[in-house]
């Protein structure tokens, strides 16, 4: 082993268990961990000292914007208690303050190299070790290789033209001089208004003659609110530190709080001003964030809060040319950071600040003494870039990292980081991320997240040791199965619509990807925990004579599924099939009343039509443009045992706006009192009479497709034969929503989805008891995939992939094609039975209920056109 004295004094040895780059929050704690492991090993960092983040941003105002009571460490309770925090938000100087504390009390110093800037890494696939070099050409080797390098450490270089001519002082907030800058009796610029710049515009301001502020893009901020920690909060914690931390891990963003219900875009305006001055006092992000359970998903209530914040804005800064300015319209508010300030708005009302709008006038260039823009010349004796950072990827790719067979990590992310669990990246053993993308990081506490993430490589390297494995990797489907999951979270979200550093859009030519992961710490951690619980799912393991590949992709239903599966789960209902008719009934009554009412159409009417054997009820559903339009008629769904016309209201409303067409709804008979045909003859004549009464009905005669959900679909596919067989009424197409369509329950998705994914296998047979005769079922008006297929309306059918009724429309689908019916089939990823229906709640499956009113919307075009 060979030791080298680092400038610190320290000796570190060049060939080691673990290199950790990075003395920041993450690179101390991982440190502490592997010691107490045993393992041995060495933090690089290219600063001078411990702190990371804290160790480089020491602007004036420069703090934290999580209450400090919660970004700090917690695997230590008599560390917490040996340390008190002075305020709310403490300063740099007392974070860093804290941090050296950190290093001393477990005298971390002596494994830490500084002022060395790691270069490159390569993976060396004959000793299963990484080679590590360093900017000042030193080398080390180590099994395993740890960039915890943060995600706010490179700072973005200035891009504008002649930033290097100016004579004058030039600073970058995250790069400020270690003795401070005193602005007193000068001229200064800062560009920018990002979190730095909020922060240190208040103070900047109070020293200098003249402050001219450069904003590109205005940002939301709220008041801070400083002062001593929340009495609330240190009783919270005293009372009872364990459940504290406990109750942090499983939290939305890594700090203890109550999930609202409210959701923003069907609240009062009493209760959302209520809420939003409740948290405009609160001055706590993560609370304001938090204000309705919709914020970040629904733009409506996303607006409410943005226009409040625009209203709040516009009472502080005096001069209305300035407040507009200041008011951001360009973004959803929270798909940016927002900030907290002390005075921030208030800054403009001093006579010696003002603020360029750069959307009005750019900056042409820096010149030797100041700034020029397209209208005028400025003047200065100082500029303070706060610009901001190549976030998450950035710090990652700058070093240049080789895994096997040479392969870059910079090509591999090229068009976009691929991770496992932001911890890892295929093809590269032995090699992970503390809080990379693809985890929660920037969107949590990070203090929790990087303890969760520390600790979880920490343990996954003991345990390797324990069992004789050298090597671990993430499986090429694992990793895609992540990337993809972490997607689907981003795209229900507002994030993806903003120009932000969480897209990478600061950064010219970064790729547009989302990069933090938006579900949530409680659902990240429960995820990491499963993989190892299921003896790390999706990892390649290997040793000397001893492998295991447990491959697999850890979450495959949609976020919002799995969340509303686990609401259902912690409701602990009894099974329907267990129940009486009459208790399913009051049950899914209940439930459609507390959910989102969907779009507002342009009229609803109910009615009745004569059914097949007595009236029946029907709710037509108007678009709002002009008439007269296309028709639909349409079947709810309900195992023909329950549902209505209120059951599947929202979906109605739903398809009537996406098609633009008539919707009218019909509650045929239902089993046990009506069992089989009597549904499926309704159907049958409501088509009829809904296609001989278009004209009044505001529809076009001739333009009708049939349409159902679940046995609604049962019931509509067979009035398509049925009227196929009659020679008429012509119906242009059949969209069938995870259609009942053969009583026979043995294809794989039966077994496969049989429990948990809200229809069962159980309760699939106790409604086909309730319909149909075991005789019958073989019908063709029970199970309208037997029989002759030929000659019916082209279909679309939308099957869920965890849905026992997937494979059954499966077939359907082939064996339409197969009679020649043009047929197109919509495989509803990570869905289950009742996801599509469950508008506003289920967003994700939005862009489904879209393609399917495309779809519709063609049927229609289709027939005009010929
Ligand atoms: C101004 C500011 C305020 C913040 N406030 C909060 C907050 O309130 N709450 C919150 O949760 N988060 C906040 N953050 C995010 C903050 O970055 C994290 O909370 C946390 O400090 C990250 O710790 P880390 O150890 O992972 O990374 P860092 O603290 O960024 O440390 C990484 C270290 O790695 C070193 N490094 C990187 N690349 C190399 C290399 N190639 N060679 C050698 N060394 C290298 C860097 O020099 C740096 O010291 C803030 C960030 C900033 C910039």
């Amino acid at each position: 082993m060979v030791a080298e004295a680092d400038g610190s004094g320290s000796r570190v040895s060049s060939d080691v268990d673990v290199v950790v780059v990075g003395a920041g929050f993450s690179g101390l704690y991982l440190l502490h961990r592997l010691r107490q492991l045993g393992f041995s090993t060495v933090v690089l960092d290219a600063a001078g000292d411990v702190g990371g983040t804290w160790y480089w941003n020491r602007y004036p105002g420069a703090r934290c914007d999580i209450p400090t009571t919660d970004y700090s460490y917690s695997f230590d309770p008599e560390l917490e208690r040996d340390w008190t925090w002075s305020e709310k938000y403490a300063t740099q100087p007392e974070i860093l303050s804290y941090l050296r504390f950190v290093a001393d009390r477990y005298d971390l110093r002596r494994d830490i190299v500084f002022s060395t800037r790691v270069e490159s890494a390569v993976w060396d696939e004959s000793a299963t070790r990484w080679r590590v070099r360093t900017e000042n050409g030193r080398e080390l080797s180590c099994r395993f290789y740890v960039m915890a390098s943060g995600c706010l450490s490179l700072p973005k270089a200035p891009e504008i033209d002649g930033h290097d001519r100016f004579r004058g002082e030039t600073y970058h907030t995250s790069r400020w001089p270690h003795e401070g800058v005193d602005f007193t009796d000068k001229r200064v610029a800062v560009i920018g208004t990002g979190s730095s710049g909020i922060q240190s515009i208040p103070l900047i301001a109070a020293q200098a003659t003249q402050l001219t502020v450069f904003q590109r893009t205005a940002n939301f901020s709220i008041p801070a609110r400083n002062g001593p920690p929340s009495a609330e909060r240190l009783a919270a914690l005293e009372s009872d530190r364990d459940a504290y931390r406990e109750a942090a891990k499983r939290s939305r963003g890594g700090v203890p709080g109550d999930v609202t219900e409210v959701a923003g875009a069907y609240a009062t305006d009493e209760v959302r001003r209520a809420r939003f001055e409740a948290a405009w006092e609160a001055g706590e992000l993560l609370e304001i964030l938090g204000v309705f359970n919709d914020l970040m998903l629904s733009p409506t209530a996303n607006e409410v809060i943005a226009q409040m914040l625009r209203e709040k804005i516009r009472s502080i800064v005096v001069d209305p040319d300035t407040a507009e300015a200041l008011c951001p319209k360009d973004h959803p508010f929270g798909s940016k950071r927002p900030c907290l300030d002390t005075n921030y708005f208030q800054t403009y009302n001093l006579p010696h600040v003002r603020l360029v709008d750069l959307r009005k006038q750019p900056i042409v260039t820096i010149t030797e003494s100041g700034i020029v823009t397209t209208d005028e010349s400025f003047e200065f004796d100082a500029i303070v870039h706060a610009t901001g950072f190549d976030a998450m990827t950035g710090p990652v790719v700058a070093v240049d990292i080789r895994g096997r067979d040479g392969v870059s990590l910079r090509e591999k992310w090229a068009d976009g980081p691929s991770t496992y669990l932001g911890l890892t990246t295929a093809g590269f053993p032995n090699f992970f991320t503390i809080t990379g993308p693809g985890s929660p990081s920037v969107l949590s506490n990070m203090a929790v997240s990087i303890e969760q993430h520390v600790d979880w490589v920490a343990d996954c390297l003991d345990q390797l040791r324990a069992r004789g494995f050298e090597t671990i990797e993430p499986t090429p489907l694992a990793e895609a199965g992540w990337n993809q999951h972490v997607d689907d979270g981003a795209s229900i979200t507002l994030y993806p619509t903003a120009n932000s550093w969480y897209m990478g859009a600061n950064v010219p030519g970064k790729p547009r990807t989302f990069l933090p992961y938006a579900a949530g710490v409680d659902v990240y951690r429960a995820a990491c925990e499963e993989v190892v619980d299921r003896d790390y799912l999706g990892f390649s393991l290997a040793g000397r004579g001893v492998s295991q590949c447990n491959d697999g992709v850890i979450r495959r239903l949609q976020v919002d599924v799995a969340m509303v599966l686990q609401v259902m789960e912690e409701l602990q209902l009894p099974p329907m099939e267990l129940m009486t008719v009459e208790d399913a009934r009051a049950l899914m009554a209940m439930t459609e009343a507390v959910r989102p009412p969907g779009p507002v159409v342009g009229e609803v009417v109910d009615g009745v039509l004569p059914g097949a054997a007595e009236d029946l009820p029907y709710r037509l559903y108007r678009p709002a443009t002009p008439g007269p339009h296309p028709m639909v008629a349409y079947f709810h769904g309900g195992g023909w045992v329950l549902g209505s016309l209120e059951s599947d209201d929202p979906l109605c409303r739903d398809l009537c706006v996406r098609s633009d067409a008539v919707i009218v709804s019909v509650n045929y008979r239902h089993a046990p009192e009506a069992r089989f045909p009597a549904a499926a003859d309704d159907a049958f004549a409501a088509v009829q009479w809904i296609a001989t009464h278009a004209k009044e009905l505001g529809g076009i005669p001739g333009q009708l497709v049939v349409a159902g959900w679940s046995a609604g679909a049962n019931v509509a596919a067979v009035a398509c034969r049925l009227a196929r067989d009659a020679g008429g009424p012509e119906i242009l197409g059949q969209v069938l929503l995870t259609p009942v369509v053969d009583a026979r329950m043995d294809r794989p998705s039966y077994v496969e989805n049989a429990e948990g994914y809200v229809l069962t296998a159980p309760l699939m047979s106790w409604f086909w008891d309730h319909y149909a005769d075991p005789a019958d079922r073989d019908d063709p008006k029970a199970s309208p995939l037997v029989g002759d297929l030929s000659n019916l309306p082209p279909a679309l059918i939308v099957t869920a992939e965890f849905d026992p009724l997937r494979d059954e429309g499966v077939a359907l689908a082939e064996a339409l094609a197969a009679a020649g019916v043009p047929v197109d089939h919509l495989a509803a990823r990570g869905h289950v039975h009742t996801s599509l229906t469950m508008v506003d709640v289920v967003l994700s499956g939005a862009d489904l209920r879209a393609q399917m009113g495309e779809v519709m919307q063609s049927f229609f075009r289709a027939t005009v056109k010929a």
